[in-house]
């Protein structure tokens, strides 16, 4: 068991402020407060211990409220992704058997389900006590969260208590934690990434200072003042930031402690232009089946370990499966899901213990994780791997290119060649890129058709979808 993670945060440290959104601040107690509040109007409403209650709303303090009233209801939370469509919602919510469905406006979500409450409504309702836990069980299902679907159907990934417990815990004992610690959440509640943010919180004792939306202004100027000692991107929008801080010229202050970049590959000169404008970039993977980080990069090795994703954090593990140098990662730890719900259910992600995940990486001589590709994406040529990172992130190198991707395309003589597709900055030809391929990279490794496209298709995690790329060459024949 584990305690009430809010009841003794606030028995510990009430007055520390424990959110920060626009121009008002709560200290845990007041939260609790807020959140005794919203629980027990939802209990008003029916809503009972152990239902599972879908989550459609903006990153606000109200949603804050929202998860963790539903968390001390003793109810399984599905948080949905509000990029996505209808029908990909209407999908997660049959497919995680969600109990209710719990929206910030009726005005703002057409989306329609049978149990479905407003923030408004609950605001209209009478208050019912209920008897709070003290204690919770290690196993309990706190969310149910949707992959980004980048290789397929997103799967429900079940989250536990000790999974969400163990990745602070672990990611603590890498950063350190400070009395005065403070992260900015640009990234969105309902994916691990900003999820993860509310249970260092409670853990921590820490503050969240909450962005609805990421604006690279407003992030680089909450740096600049210096109330912020810490930050989670990706690496789009880690690039947005170094550009503002190198259209000013400016750097940023110590009190900035570390800035998590991770979700998928940063390419090398994104890492270089941060540490000149003293960002301290921590590369992280994780995924979220591992309920956020698995390995991070600590800021000492940054620059001699470039690239790197770090070493395993203290409870997790790591091998490379096969018998090659590169091969699939997979990963051991009280961090990982105990498996998936709905559709995926029986797609068992462990073997022994081990979770597999689909990625391909290797682990050098020192200890530390290098991930090279997903798994699926592996182009064979003429008996050689071709990882189509290795080539998009060549490609992106070229002054023109703005943005990159690889695939396949079926050939009779090499099995598969690697095409490119291409969203242009400036006017370049076909020949010049070629012309300055044949300088960064083996011949097999080089495309062999560029398609010059206005964007890249992404899914609403802004990830690439190379099976879109994929399925385009195979129409292309
Ligand atoms: P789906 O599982 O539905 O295909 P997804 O894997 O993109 O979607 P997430 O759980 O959001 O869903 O993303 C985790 C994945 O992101 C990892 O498995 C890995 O492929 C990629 N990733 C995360 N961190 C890194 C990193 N530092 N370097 C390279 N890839 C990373
Ligand atoms: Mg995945």
């Amino acid at each position: 068991m584990y305690p009430n993670l809010l009841v003794k945060r606030v028995s510990l440290t009430p007055n520390r402020i424990a959110l920060r959104f626009n121009e008002k601040a709560w200290t845990f107690e007041q939260l609790s407060d807020e959140v005794d509040e919203f629980a027990e109007k939802l209990y008003t409403k029916g809503i009972k211990f152990g239902m599972r209650i879908a989550i459609l709303a903006s990153s606000d303090a109200q949603l804050v409220i929202a998860i963790h009233g539903c968390i001390q209801l003793g109810c399984e939370l599905v948080m949905l992704n509000e990029r996505l469509t209808e029908e990909e919602l209407r999908y997660q919510l049959l497919d995680s058997n969600a109990d209710y469905l719990l929206v910030d406006s009726v005005e703002k979500r057409s989306l329609t389900f049978p149990n479905r409450l407003s923030f408004e409504l609950l605001n209209l309702v009478e208050r019912t006590t209920f008897e709070v836990e003290k204690e919770w069980p290690k196993n309990r299902t706190i969310t149910i969260m949707y992959t980004s679907g980048t290789t397929g159907h997103p799967k429900g990934v079940r989250q536990s208590l000790e999974n969400h417990v163990m990745n602070a815990t672990g990611s603590a004992l890498n950063l350190g934690v400070q009395p005065n610690d403070c992260w900015l959440c640009t990234v969105p509640l309902f994916h691990i990434s900003g999820f993860s943010i509310l249970m260092r919180s409670v853990l921590y004792g820490m503050t969240v200072n909450l962005h609805t939306k990421f604006d690279a202004e407003k992030a680089v100027e909450e740096i600049m003042s210096g109330t912020v000692t810490r930050m989670s991107v990706v690496a789009v929008t880690l690039e947005r930031m170094i550009s503002v801080l190198e259209e000013r010229n400016i750097s940023f202050p110590n009190t900035f402690q570390s800035m998590l970049v991770g979700g998928g590959p940063v390419p090398l000169n994104y890492l270089e232009r941060a540490i000149q404008r003293n960002i301290p970039v921590l590369q992280t993977y994780g995924m979220t089946e591992t309920a956020s980080q698995t390995t991070t990069l600590s800021s000492e090795d940054a620059i001699r370990k470039l690239g790197s994703a770090g070493k395993p954090l203290f409870f997790a593990d790591v091998r490379i499966n096969g018998a090659e140098k590169i091969g699939e990662i997979c990963i051991k730890g009280p961090h990982v899901t105990m498996g998936y719900v709905g559709a995926a259910e029986l797609k068992n992600p462990l073997v022994d213990g081990w979770l597999h995940t689909g990625d391909m990486g290797y682990i050098d001589e020192e200890g530390y994780l290098f991930v090279v590709d997903r798994r699926s994406d592996l182009i064979i040529s003429g008996g050689e791997n071709i990882y189509p990172a290795e080539v998009e992130q060549a490609l992106v190198k070229h002054s023109a290119v703005k943005e990159a991707g690889v695939v396949g395309k079926q050939d009779d003589k090499w099995g598969q060649v690697p095409v490119a597709f291409i969203v242009l900055k400036e006017e370049v030809s076909e020949e010049a890129l070629k012309a300055f391929m044949k300088t960064e990279m083996a011949s097999y490794k080089q495309p062999v058709i560029y398609y010059f496209m206005e964007q890249l298709p992404r899914n609403a995690s802004n990830k690439l979808m190379r099976r879109e790329l994929f399925k385009y060459v195979q129409e292309m024949k």
